[in-house]
């Protein structure tokens, strides 16, 4: 049998049509969860579902299935691929839309072969992954996979005061299917890599076999305020001076440690914030990531013992407040063999990697076996207008999905 391949043109076609979709005034490509931009784009993958000839199911939290079965496989659990096609303010036009479109392409290429699968496909663009207008990110994945109930998440209230279960209901996407109501047989994510790593090490494919465990933590320092002139250095309780150190001892520890560890504090305010001030207060975050549990662990109660001992030495006190924590995420081990193998008859170099991001696959993997598939992302760069991956890698990409989804339709 010749190897089926995709459609290139009509897969890269679509993916920039609907990186067309939700561009502000600015030319920005803005699709937030629940907004008139996101139910443009659901509409216009919905039409694509639709002329694929498959069946369209949308669940409570908005989730969109478009299912491929038939009587003689309608009862077996579906093979599931997907990711999500909401964005960022200001995104690219990979990032989830590629998982996404290739999913169906995947789909409408088996279909229109031919082929008959055992098992029923279905490609699944999940609500809220991005998390920017209502928190927690990878919402709809997550109430799939009974992470958190439905009823919670759509009570959210958005940044912009908004609640997502009534802004699904306004652009028509408050479905009625239960959320994981298709419990499927495996999950398949083809996803950007967002990072650098393939294309420095110039490798076309890569096997995400697992994705790193996430802490995230605000750090509240509380000094004393003081006059920046007439204050003895020896006689201040510095809080800023005492959150700088916690910023070196994070990137100190992170890089000597020769793990995959690794610490952020991106977010920092002080009080009063005054240039002849010595600071009261700060705030930060602390984002710290590691694809090993144990090790995440240490590092955390690494943080907790050094902030004890700042706490002492700087006169301060020192309290923490857990924002999110996910642990990590070992995909299944089959699945991503079979990814090595697509790669290999293709005559395509892939390599095992971690995945430094959060997916909707981290969250579908509570209920299936699961296992993500990336392409390369040149200079890294993604969540950013020059997001790009070249059109080889892209529609190579999306053929590996193709050959690992009729392998798992078989099974
Ligand atoms: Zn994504």
């Amino acid at each position: 049998m010749t190897m089926l391949s995709i459609d290139a043109e009509r897969l890269l076609g679509r993916l920039r049509e609907l990186g067309q979709i939700g561009r502000d005034g600015d030319g920005r490509l803005v699709r937030l969860a629940g907004s008139d931009a996101d139910k443009a784009g659901r509409d216009v993958f919905i039409a694509w579902v639709r002329s694929a000839g498959l069946e369209v199911a949308i669940d409570r939290i908005g989730n969109i299935f478009g299912i491929w079965k038939d009587d003689a496989n309608a009862d077996a659990a579906p093979v599931l691929l997907g990711s999500h096609i909401d964005t960022v303010i200001n995104a690219g036009i990979y990032d989830g839309c590629y998982g996404v479109l290739s999913g169906l392409e995947a789909i409408e290429t088996l279909k229109a072969s031919r082929y008959v699968p055992t098992r029923p496909i279905a490609v699944a663009a999940f609500t809220n992954e991005e998390g920017v207008r209502y928190a927690p990110d990878m919402m709809g994945s997550l109430v799939y996979a009974s992470g958190l109930p439905v009823e919670e998440a759509l009570a959210t209230i958005g940044t912009d005061g908004t609640v997502l279960g009534a802004e699904l209901e306004r652009i028509g996407y408050a479905g009625s299917e239960e959320p994981g109501f298709l419990k499927p047989h495996a999950y398949v994510e083809l996803h950007i890599e967002q990072g650098p790593v393939l294309e420095r090490e110039g490798v076309p494919i890569g096997a995400v076999e697992n994705l790193q465990g996430i802490s995230w933590q605000r750090v509240t320092i509380e000094g004393e305020a003081n006059h920046a002139g007439t204050t003895p250095m020896s006689m201040r309780r510095d809080a800023g001076h005492a959150a700088a150190r916690v910023i070196t001892f994070l990137r100190d520890r992170a890089r000597n440690a020769n793990t995959p560890t690794v610490a952020t504090v991106g977010c920092m305010s002080f009080e009063p914030n005054a240039i002849n001030v010595i600071p009261s207060r700060a705030t930060f975050t602390v984002d710290l990531r590691d694809p090993d549990e144990g090790r995440l662990q240490a590092e955390e109660a690494a943080l907790a013992a050094y902030l004890r001992e700042l706490a002492a030495a700087e006169e301060v006190t020192v309290s923490v407040e857990r924002l999110a924590r996910f642990e990590p995420v070992t995909f299944d081990n089959g699945i991503v063999e079979l990814v090595e193998d697509a790669a290999r008859k293709r005559g395509l170099a892939s390599k095992r990697m971690t995945s430094g991001a959060g997916h909707d696959a981290q969250m579908i993997a509570r209920i299936a076996p699961s296992a993500m598939i990336f392409v390369p992302s040149i200079g890294g760069i993604s969540h950013n207008p020059r997001e790009h991956t070249p059109d080889a890698d892209l529609v190579a990409g999306a053929n590996i999905l193709l050959d690992v989804v009729t392998r798992l339709a078989d099974q």
